[in-house]
């Protein structure tokens, strides 16, 4: 079928390959070439994907990371972010509760460790974190840390240099805060803070010394210039960490009746941020369920990460089938021990039906 496609000029001889071969010689992208990834005709998607995973395979091997996240404080949040269930303006029906116990993040962290995880993502809805937030946080990593290893990410809204300065001196090894979008198209999804307040919270990070990992959300009623425009923003900005999160349309959200994607759209715009952003960790976020449906696993030779276990307030697939997709795939996964050393493995084995395995 594929040299029926070639012969017929539905795929041009490896464009999409060649053009990845020149980016390993040191040639970056244009915005004009990722706009012109997200508008290539479908049937190329094959050759996009192949030219990806030479990318991919180049800087990461066949190594998936995972992450594991625990919504440490759900809803109650006096921001407006249109895609967001626990925004003050959404009426979804979500947990709300105020921060964790360290108990309970603790143990979130030991569930993080058994599924496999590299990374614990601490998550907090709100504005910015209270001081008895941070109190908490800065409290917990250095024991999580000394008890398992795990590579450590905090997203607890807007920082300032100072807030940032603290979660590095505890241990945090990261700090998550996306752009959400492109700058021309934010006003359309929040007003209550602006994309410059999210850019400087990233600069904060970064001139505190922790690691950056920011992305978005594809599927907000954007257009494709708007997350090549988001795409070239965090290459300038150096994240080492791009999550690519696909709108899962929540009900009681003002989003709630968006339906912009489907699965090589979705493919499309995980290769436009790999070949954007080659050496980057570009991991397939929330959403990857629903809107990459059965051809998750293609995602993966464009991305080299994902969720594992459940999201905010939504649930994700069984960490089995992950497993499953992975060793399927024939890739391995990046573990810490407890004394933070990263280690390559297998997947854990999943006995014959993936489906019957919680673990
Ligand atoms: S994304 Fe964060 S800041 Fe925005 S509404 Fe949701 S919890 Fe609040």
């Amino acid at each position: 079928m594929i040299k029926g496609l070639i012969d017929q000029g539905a795929i041009p001889a490896g464009r999409w390959s060649q053009r990845a071969q020149r980016i390993l010689g040191g040639e970056l992208m244009t915005p004009a070439e990722a706009n012109e990834i997200l508008d290539s005709p479908r049937e190329e998607i094959l050759e996009l994907l192949s030219g990806a995973y030479r990318l991919r395979s180049h800087y990461f091997g066949n190594r998936v990371q995972l992450y594991f996240l625990v919504n440490a404080k759900s809803g109650i949040c006096p921001e407006d972010c249109h895609y967001c269930s626990q925004s003050k303006i959404s009426d979804a029906e979500i947990p709300k509760y105020k921060i964790l116990s360290e108990d309970e993040l603790l143990e979130g962290a030991r569930r993080a460790a058994q599924l496999h995880s590299r990374t614990y993502c601490i998550v907090i809805s709100g504005r910015s974190p209270t001081p008895q937030e941070m109190r908490t946080v800065t409290s917990v990593v250095p024991k999580i840390k000394q008890e398992l290893g795990l590579h450590i990410c905090a997203c607890l809204g807007l920082l300032t240099p100072d807030l940032a300065r603290e979660l590095k001196a505890c241990g945090v090894d990261r700090v998550n805060h996306n752009l959400n979008t492109g700058e021309d198209h934010y006003e359309e999804i929040c007003t209550t803070h602006t994309y410059a307040d999210r850019v400087e919270t990233l600069q904060a990070v970064r001139d505190a010394g922790l690691e950056m990992c920011s992305g978005g959300i594809i599927g907000m009623g954007e257009q494709h210039e708007h997350i090549v425009q988001m795409a070239f923003a965090l290459r300038d900005l150096g994240v080492q960490s791009i999550p690519v999160n696909f709108l899962n349309p929540i009900d009681g959200t003002p989003l709630e009746d968006r339906n912009d994607l489907d699965p090589i759209k979705s493919l499309q715009h995980l290769a436009m941020f790999r070949f954007v952003n080659p050496d980057r960790e570009i991991r397939i976020a929330g959403g990857r369920e629903i809107q990459l449906r059965s051809l998750q696993p293609l995602g993966l030779f464009a991305a080299n990460s994902i969720f594992v276990g459940d999201y905010l307030t939504t649930k994700g697939q069984l960490p089995a089938r992950d497993y499953q997709m992975i060793a399927d795939l024939g890739f391995q996964i990046v573990v810490r021990n407890e004394r933070g050393e990263e280690i390559v493995c297998d997947p854990p084995e999943v006995r014959n039906d993936p489906l019957a395995i919680v673990t």
